[in-house]
């Protein structure tokens, strides 16, 4: 006699093979439930793939089109017929390690360790997320300062935690401190900063940092800094890193990108330092994330950082074509934003039109042939200050031919 057990299961195989003859639409298919149910397309790849079709110039997402330097890509080469082609060490090649610990040293004056305070990361997206899921529990919550890089929200929903929007003040969008002591609550787990500011260009101040040290000293919170733009940045500003302030570090991560300073964004490679306990913390996340990057450029780049002129020269380098940029739109009826840093420049167009951000930037891509991101895109409410951000990390070449376009706009 068979069991129920047997019944059962033989029940459950008829069932089962039977599916192969129900209707494709009744079939079960598997569902989850998102957790980002609010994400579509990032606008990078939205404008990026109009300026391809449209055949636009593309001053929209944040990637230089000159060549980048010619003696890294020699050492990183050379690696590789050297046969360093396995994997690296999890934290990252250690010379590498070594050489970033001198640059700090060098430009911020801190002793950083290059065994316990470093780790290596596939780019700073990478870094940013694998410190917020080091830290974040369900129900934290993370003051994020709008406009904002998009990966920062989603990176922080993603973990359970939650968002808290406080807008930078328009034009100049600087921190309103007043309310960040408003917004604080016994929750606040974390405060992301972004300096120099994509997608402003704008810098924190060492009244800033005072400002935030007054805020977390005596508190349980903890610091994120996105300094992917680290070293351009113009006018001789000296760069308010977390990583001059040793009290701040101690309670930071600190997040880089090669592929930004470098100009080599597809490379995907950065950092992020930290105090030796939240790293060992980190390093959990990682090791059984990406575990180690790509053993040659890591190579390559500890070679090339052990000369300082591959870092002390690139903000003179990129501010040269912000001021050529900037020059050449005086032509055009767009009214600039000041850029101090970073990759980009951000012009207010209300003497041309009252359109919405969007609707403006896609126009002039498909009508005017050069592509921008509206701002609007970095507020989660999308609030709309009518602004759209050029990069100005191009040739002087397509520079010159954008702006010829762009002086077209009546
Ligand atoms: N943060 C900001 C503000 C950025 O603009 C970027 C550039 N994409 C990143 C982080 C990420 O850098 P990466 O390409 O190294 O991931
Ligand atoms: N950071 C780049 C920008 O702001 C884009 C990177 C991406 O496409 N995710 O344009």
């Amino acid at each position: 006699m068979p069991d129920q057990f047997q019944i059962t299961s033989s029940l459950l195989n008829a069932i089962w093979e039977i599916r192969l003859f129900l209707p494709f639409n009744i079939m079960m298919i598997p569902t989850i439930q998102s957790k980002l149910p609010q994400v579509g397309t990032s606008i990078f790849t939205v404008m990026s793939a109009l300026a391809t079709e449209t055949g636009a110039i593309n001053l929209g997402q944040g990637f230089p089109d000159f060549p980048m330097n010619a003696q890294l890509i020699s050492l990183v080469n050379r690696a590789m017929k050297d046969g360093y082609n396995q994997y690296a060490p999890m934290p990252g090649w250690m010379p590498l390690r070594e050489s970033i610990a001198e640059k700090i040293y060098l430009l911020y004056g801190s002793q950083v360790h290059p065994e316990t305070d470093i780790t290596i990361t596939p780019g700073g997206t990478y870094a940013i997320y694998t410190a917020l899921t080091t830290v974040l529990q369900p129900g934290d919550e993370v003051i994020i300062f709008e406009p904002a890089y998009d990966s920062y929200i989603p990176n922080v929903e993603v973990n359970g935690a939650v968002p808290v929007l406080i807008d930078l003040k328009f034009p100049g969008y600087k921190i309103d401190w007043k309310e960040v002591r408003r917004r604080i609550s016994p929750k606040t787990r974390m405060i992301m900063l972004n300096s120099p500011h994509n997608p402003t260009g704008a810098i924190l101040d060492e009244e800033d940092i005072n400002e935030l040290r007054a805020i977390v000293e005596g508190t349980n919170i903890i610091i994120l800094s996105d300094e992917v733009y680290e070293h351009l940045i113009f006018d001789n500003i000296p760069h308010q890193s977390i990583l001059r302030y040793p009290d701040l570090m101690k309670r930071s991560f600190v997040c880089f990108s090669f592929g930004k300073v470098y100009h080599c964004t597809g490379w995907k490679l950065g950092y992020c330092v930290s105090s030796a306990a939240l790293t060992k913390e980190f390093r959990k996340v990682h090791q059984f994330n990406c575990f180690s990057c790509h053993t040659p450029s890591q190579i390559g780049l500890a070679e090339f950082l052990s000369d300082k002129n591959s870092y002390t020269t690139l903000g003179a380098f990129l501010q040269k074509k912000r001021d050529y940029f900037q020059d050449l739109m005086g032509q055009t009826k767009f009214t600039p934003i000041p850029s101090y840093g970073s990759y980009f420049q951000c012009y207010k167009y209300d003497r041309i039109s009252d359109e919405s951000d969007k609707d403006f930037a896609i126009r002039i891509t498909k009508q005017y042939g050069v592509a921008s991101i509206p701002v609007s895109a970095f507020y989660h409410s999308g609030k709309d200050n009518k602004v759209i951000r050029f990069c100005f990390a191009k040739k002087e070449e397509t520079l010159e031919q954008a702006v010829e376009k762009l002086t077209k706009i009546k």
